[in-house]
């Protein structure tokens, strides 16, 4: 029998049934009457995700692209931008501010490190023609958890724009985008929204559309202002949007609003203590510390080859866990717990470490993380 599988990497997630059956659906059309009223009921259920009444837009593609647009939109060759750069994704928006001749001005940190306030307000002081800080919510390379709040206050208070990739962050952790006063927040499909990758929502406040509208960088495709006045005159997308994912998010906008954002937060910080509760109980160790714990992902090292262990836990229990990346790579493994994730994953996941670890000749206590995984279940 083929084993039963179990994905547990920071994105993709697994799919809850009902997003699967929806997007089995035959195609309509996406200038009908039928696709358009779907469309609309997304819109409101979306901004309920991002706690905003400003304006989201949906882009097909993956997350990177609403990554790329937040950067088309704001940012004029030679603007110059500030970078927290907490990790692999943290130097992406470094990378894509420079393919669009931006100064990037960047302070990075150690791996497992969050972005520190002090430093941002430094760094604006001293670069005072700064446009816009670009950070990540959630740094899915190093499972940190930035603290979004503190730091948009500081650029607030400089006047830049903050903005903010959540991709794997948003619906995991609260991130109220009116009241931080963030300026754009780009989510992802294949996150905690829990459906297959290919799209990215975009959500943006009044404040970036007095930018977009000074931003000189050639666009076309990723011109937001195109995207708005199409919903806004027709209620429909610029192009053919990607029905099918769009008739799964519809369906797992529903399930997510029915748990209800402060469930769902709760959910995923509970799987988080369960995932840092079984590592300590067996020895490993964290990257993040507990104050700056990633709610979506943990990553976790300890005195073996991670990769030997995700080969034995993906071939005889079906589990796939995600390696590192960057300078990361073979140095730590990391546990995906977001979106359709609950704790008894964590347990099974741990079940699955402890007996590669055996197999791999350390020397742990057998049931150790299941026993502190379930103490801290029904704390
Ligand atoms: C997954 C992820 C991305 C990249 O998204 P793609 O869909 O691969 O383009 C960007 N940022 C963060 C924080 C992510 O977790």
């Amino acid at each position: 029998m083929p084993l039963k599988k179990l994905l547990m990497i920071p994105g993709p997630t697994p799919l809850p049934q009902e997003v699967k059956l929806a997007m089995a659906r035959e195609m309509v059309g996406h200038r009908s009457k039928d696709f358009s009223a779907l469309f609309k009921e997304i819109i409101p259920m979306l901004k309920k995700c991002f706690q905003t009444e400003g304006d989201v837009m949906v882009m097909p593609g993956s997350g990177t692209i609403g990554m790329e647009a937040a950067v088309a939109n704001i940012i004029s060759p030679n603007d110059k931008a500030v970078v927290l750069n907490t990790g692999n994704f943290g130097g992406r928006w470094t990378k894509i501010l420079k393919a669009y001749g931006a100064q990037v001005v960047e302070i990075k940190y150690a791996a497992g490190q969050a972005a520190q306030p002090e430093d941002l307000k430094k760094a604006l002081e001293e670069n005072k023609d700064a446009k816009a800080v670009y950070l990540q919510h959630n740094e899915t390379s190093t499972a940190v958890l930035n603290d979004v709040k503190a730091l948009a206050e500081v650029a607030h208070q400089h006047g830049v724009l903050t903005v903010v990739d959540s991709i794997s962050g948003l619906l995991t952790a609260d991130l109220p985008m009116d009241s931080w006063k963030l300026d754009v927040v780009v989510a992802g499909a294949q996150k905690a929204f829990m459906i297959p990758p290919g799209l990215a929502m975009v959500a943006v406040s009044k404040r970036f559309w007095d930018a977009q509208k000074n931003s000189k960088s050639p666009k076309f495709y990723m011109d937001l202002a195109w995207y708005k006045k199409t919903y806004d005159e027709k209620g429909e997308t610029p192009t053919t949007p990607a029905i099918s994912l769009i008739v799964g998010l519809h369906e797992a906008l529903k399930l997510i609003l029915a748990e209800g954002l402060p469930n769902m937060f709760n959910r995923h910080e509970r799987m988080m203590r369960a995932a840092r509760a079984g590592a300590r109980a067996l020895g490993l160790k964290l990257l993040a510390e507990d104050k700056n714990a990633s709610r979506a992902v943990t990553a976790v090292s300890g005195d073996f080859d991670c990769e030997a262990l995700r080969k034995i836990v993906r071939e005889k229990h079906g589990i796939t866990l995600a390696g590192g990346q960057g300078d990361l790579k073979g140095k730590i493994f990391r546990i995906g717990h977001l979106g359709y994730a609950q704790e008894s994953d964590i347990l099974v996941a741990y079940s699955a470490i402890e007996q590669a670890l055996i197999e791999m000749g350390q020397k742990i206590e057998i049931g150790a993380s299941l026993v502190a995984i379930q103490k801290e279940i029904v704390k």
